[in-house]
């Protein structure tokens, strides 16, 4: 490995060691209930129109429901249990105060785009790499890049976009592939990276000089691609991302 390459992980290191030395010898470090962001996902977006999505927390069912289809969000209309905003497995993964927003998003020209926000807890292990939760069995990353969308009024915002490819065997041995992208940027308290050691350099930072653990988002837009050559998924990103960006309420 080169010193370069290793430099941000070294300094990782150290910061979380410093932090840990510090939260241990520290009675003033507060775990701030303060967000980056305020966790709304609007109803419209520019033409977009959104729907919650609802999940059934029965782990033999674990169906999607989106919420305009339901008489009551909070239980299963086919088996009954209760719903949440959270898939069955991320609710078995996450801590309790996590924070979990889903809306689909469907434009006039039929175009579906997901959008959610998850928001960490008290414990700060409720976001980590959205790349962990992505691979499976029958889903792998393809490529990952960051791309810089213009907005108005600011600089602009650099996101982490994955491409994915997801498998599912048909009949007679076929195999139907699936083509999606995977966008996302991580927002804290003043502060916004697509990188995720970015997010765990300032949490140590701040954890050592300011002694806050700020509540820390990460906002993720999901969608289809065409094909393996298909880049306007790109333009997709951009036009969502710059109309939806405005709409989030920053602290
Ligand atoms: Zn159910």
């Amino acid at each position: 490995m080169e010193t370069r390459e290793f430099k941000p992980y070294l300094v990782l290191i150290i910061l979380l060691a410093a932090a840990s030395i510090a939260y241990a010898l520290t009675v003033s470090y507060e775990i701030s209930s303060v967000a980056g962001i305020e966790v709304r996902l609007p109803h419209r977006i520019g033409e977009w129109q959104g729907n919650e999505l609802r999940y059934c927390q029965n782990p033999d069912h674990r169906q999607e429901y989106t919420a305009e289809n339901l008489e009551d969000p909070d239980t299963c209309p086919e088996c009954g249990f209760e719903m949440s905003g959270m898939s069955y497995w991320e609710r078995q993964i996450l801590p309790d105060d996590t924070v979990i927003l889903k809306k689909r998003y469907q434009h006039p020209s039929q175009e579906v785009v997901l959008a959610s926000i998850v928001l960490s807890g008290a414990e700060r292990s409720s976001i980590h790499r959205p790349e962990v939760c992505l691979q499976g069995q029958n889903q792998r990353i393809t490529g990952s890049r960051v791309i810089s969308i213009p907005l108005e009024g600011r600089d602009d915002l650099d996101v982490m976009v994955l491409t994915l490819r997801r498998t599912v065997p048909g009949p007679n041995n076929t195999t139907h592939e699936f083509l999606t992208y995977y966008a996302y940027w991580f927002v804290g308290k003043g502060r916004e990276t697509p990188h995720h050691i970015q997010r765990m350099i300032w949490m140590g930072f701040d954890s050592i000089f300011n002694r806050v653990a700020h509540r820390w988002a990460y906002i993720a837009v999901s969608g289809a691609r065409v094909d393996h050559e298909d880049e306007t998924y790109l333009d997709q990103i951009r036009q969502f991302v710059s109309e939806f960006y405005p709409e989030m309420v920053m602290n």
